[in-house]
């Protein structure tokens, strides 16, 4: 995530902050020191931290759970609305989705157990001091904040945990593609619930129901994607007629290729066989920063992606997401195929797509 810092590893996963959350500290201290002074803006700094402390904890749950099923969390951010835990892929069988996304909400309800015990005693939700003043009003206001985040979090609504454990459950009685559909329906309906009550009476919640709606949206044309492009072999979207450079070629023989045709990832071939792949990024930023007298050679991509003729779209789609390609080789026997970039996949989705609603129709 863009503006994150990187603060260590926790369990081999990467721990990022993103910039943002130091500024809500930031704003917590200042106004708080203007109306309470140093004492009470250090306490409510700290109360900050040990809530996000605990989001953290729900967030590892989430991540570890993945793990056990075989799914790696790739990084941990913590942003002031609360945490993300970004996967490579998310658990595919039903149980599995519930487990994973239970843990969380589990995890909150669990922590105020504890602090419960700790404590003795709990003031109530209604009481929750974000400046506290003793010991006891921390560590009970901590217990307060933990339940809201159990029972915020399982809202039935994507991207909330509550809208996957619903996913997960209807999964179990129809299929994947239909369980996301109600599902997503269902979070939508409460998100827009959430922001017409949000704008009359607090619009925190109107802003908490878009961040749904739009979570719910984008979950929906993940799966719708995955169905679509699961069963495809890469050799039915791939570009076969394709110009190929030679490493030793100056950037504005590319730009030529550029301007008086339409692709825009160009292979890198020399006397031993693909050496790269030059992208339009590749070629833009090229340009701007070293000229085009530049080699080709210099400015392609050598760790490039390639790929097999029969590799499922799905997964190559998402690999390429996740490693920030744009296009990637298609390779057999060691020799080049084709090339594949994501704007041919997304164009092949939408066609797609549009087949099967005229069939629908
Ligand atoms: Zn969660």
């Amino acid at each position: 995530m863009r503006w994150s810092f990187k603060m260590g590893k926790i369990f081999g996963i990467d721990f990022r902050i993103h910039v943002t959350f130091f500024l809500l500290l930031f704003f917590i201290y200042v106004s708080a020191l203007k109306q309470y002074g140093t004492r009470t803006a250090i306490t409510a700094v700290l109360f900050i931290c040990a809530i996000f402390g605990c989001v953290l904890i729900h967030e590892i749950g989430h991540s570890l759970i993945a793990r056990r099923f075989g799914k790696e969390a790739k990084s941990i951010t913590l942003l002031p609305i609360g945490g993300v835990a970004t996967m490579e892929e998310m658990p595919e069988k039903p149980q599995q989705e519930i487990a994973m996304s239970i843990i969380g909400p589990l995890i909150n309800l669990a922590i105020a157990g504890v602090l419960f015990l700790f404590v003795g005693q709990w003031s109530g939700i209604k009481v929750v001091n974000m400046y506290p003043d003793s010991m006891n009003s921390f560590l009970s206001g901590l217990i307060s904040v933990n339940i809201i985040l159990a029972v915020f979090n399982l809202i039935p609504a994507f991207p909330m945990d509550g809208g996957r454990v619903l996913r997960g459950l209807l999964a179990l009685r129809m299929d994947f593609i239909q369980a996301t559909s109600l599902a997503v329906s269902i979070g939508q309906g409460l998100a827009l619930f959430f922001i017409f009550f949000g704008l009359f009476f607090n619009l925190w919640i109107a802003l908490i129901g878009i961040f749904i709606y739009i979570g719910a949206g984008s979950e929906k044309h993940e799966v719708m994607l995955r169905a679509v492009l699961h069963k495809v072999p890469v050799s039915a979207v791939m570009a076969t007629d394709f110009k190929s450079l030679d490493p030793e070629e100056p950037l504005s023989k590319a730009l030529e290729h550029v301007y008086h045709g339409c692709q825009e990832d160009f292979p890198v071939v020399g006397h031993g066989g693909i050496e790269g792949i030059l992208t339009r990024k590749d070629v833009l930023s090229a340009v701007h920063g070293k000229g085009v007298n530049v080699s080709v050679g210099d400015v392609m991509d050598r760790n490039f992606f390639h790929i097999a003729p029969h590799d499922p779209l799905d997964r190559v789609y998402h690999h390429l997401l996740n490693k920030q390609k744009t296009a990637a080789a298609v390779m057999e026997d060691g020799r080049l195929k084709g090339m594949l970039c994501l704007d041919s996949i997304s164009r092949y989705f939408m066609i797609q797509n549009a087949m099967s609603t005229r069939a629908g129709s």
